[in-house]
């Protein structure tokens, strides 16, 4: 069995984003101070050496699936077909012979995903008319088998469609009312060919029930950007601002100049969040764009390991050297946004005002050897500590938990 994970009390000589050395506090899972380093202080019950490491807030994965993952079970040869309906059918097709969904299953892709410093996951989990709502509570039960290892915040996710399949619609206002945090949406145009009735339908399960909306969206250019409007509008009317998240957005980014300025500083009115998995060969997001207008910006891993793809490690901070590069990021100010969009500036997508080092924080933290936030950005060096609510439960390496 794993050793019990050490309950931190000060986090000692480690370097908040590359800056001075400081010590910090930790009490009740939380950051309650971030001094100095003081080498002269006596070590205490609960005192951890950080050795002059590079300190990171835990790295928040905004996307992810984490009930479809294969990952520690033997090789699953890709098979089936492609586009997103050829995926879909593939993994209605073959789930249930891999034990999909599993706490085992969820387990195992969570417990690597912490021994690479992600302590808190906005996950989209399957809910359809095969598995009904039996994948959130697998979801919830590997979770509260890591005890706090992660913070997971969950979307209600109809990956099988939401219209064309009658009695989802019921299902995603089920698991909102049996509390997942967000409905989400699939393509409402390509998969429903019915955009107004699936975002229709999502938004009054959200008003009904208080709840978030995530949407996947791949419908790419003028399609993509229809639908965003319509969201747009839904989300003022409902006063849903903040609460309204467009995953993927493949259209936001393959729109003409004047096109796109427009639908991103509408978007910014609206409170619209987007979520991007930094996928290689799409056009990328105007991230600073974005941004600049109000746009919070996620990143996330999508599906790790699945029926879906073999690829994909659940390793955030890897995935950030994919996102900077995918952007042209270069400059050092350019490579700490592409942390921070992994982490500190992550922090709505899971449900916290505040996610950083900073006292009134979670003490998540990932230490890592490295010279500065840049160079541990285009180098995603080998996690050394992974804190998380004030827990160590990964050392070099190892999950302790
Ligand atoms: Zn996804």
């Amino acid at each position: 069995m794993p050793s019990t994970p050490t309950t931190v009390t000060v986090l000692r000589d480690v370097r908040p984003w590359g800056g001075q050395r400081a010590d910090l506090h930790v009490a009740d899972g939380l950051i309650t101070a971030v001094v100095p380093h003081d080498p002269a202080a006596a070590p205490a019950d609960g005192t951890v050496e950080g050795g002059g490491l590079l300190a990171l807030p835990g790295l928040v994965n905004a996307h992810a699936h984490v009930d479809k993952s294969w990952w520690g079970k033997p090789w699953v040869s890709y098979g089936g077909e492609g586009g997103t309906q050829g995926r879909i059918a593939h993994e209605r097709a073959h789930r249930d012979e891999l034990g999909i969904p599993g706490v085992d299953v969820t387990l195992a892709v969570l417990r690597e995903s912490v021994r690479t410093g992600t302590t808190a996951v906005r996950t989209h989990v399957d809910v359809d008319l095969g598995v009904g709502l039996r994948g959130l509570e697998v979801v919830r039960e590997a979770v509260a088998t890591l005890g706090g290892a992660v913070h997971a915040e969950i979307v209600a996710f109809p990956q099988d469609g939401v219209l064309r399949r009658p009695g989802v619609l019921e299902l995603l206002d089920q698991a909102a009312a049996a509390g997942a945090q967000h409905v989400g949406g699939l393509d409402p145009a390509s998969i429903d060919r019915d955009p107004v009735g699936q975002l229709d339908g999502l938004f009054a399960i959200a008003e009904r029930h208080g709840v978030g909306i995530d949407v996947h969206l791949h419908d790419g250019g003028e399609l993509g950007a229809f639908q965003i409007e319509l969201m747009i509008d839904r989300t003022v009317r409902a006063g849903l601002q903040g609460r309204v998240n467009v995953a993927h957005g493949f259209a936001v980014g393959q729109l003409p100049v004047a096109r796109q300025a427009d639908l991103v500083a509408a978007m910014g009115e609206a409170g619209i969040t987007m979520t991007t998995v930094a996928p290689i060969g799409a056009a990328p997001l105007p991230l600073h764009a974005l941004r600049a207008a109000g746009v919070d910006v996620g990143l996330g891993t999508d599906g790790i390991r699945d029926l879906w793809s073999p690829y994909g490690t659940g390793d955030l901070l890897a995935l950030t050297t994919q996102l900077a590069r995918l952007s042209g990021f270069r400059h050092d100010e350019d490579l700490v946004t592409a942390a921070r969009i992994a982490s500190s500036d992550a922090a709505r997508f899971v449900g916290r005002d505040v996610h950083d080092l900073v006292p009134g924080a979670p003490a998540d933290v990932v230490l890592v050897d490295a010279e500065n936030v840049p160079d541990a950005v285009v180098r995603a060096p080998r996690r050394a500590l992974v804190v998380a609510g004030g827990r160590v439960v990964a050392r070099d390496g190892d999950v302790l938990v």
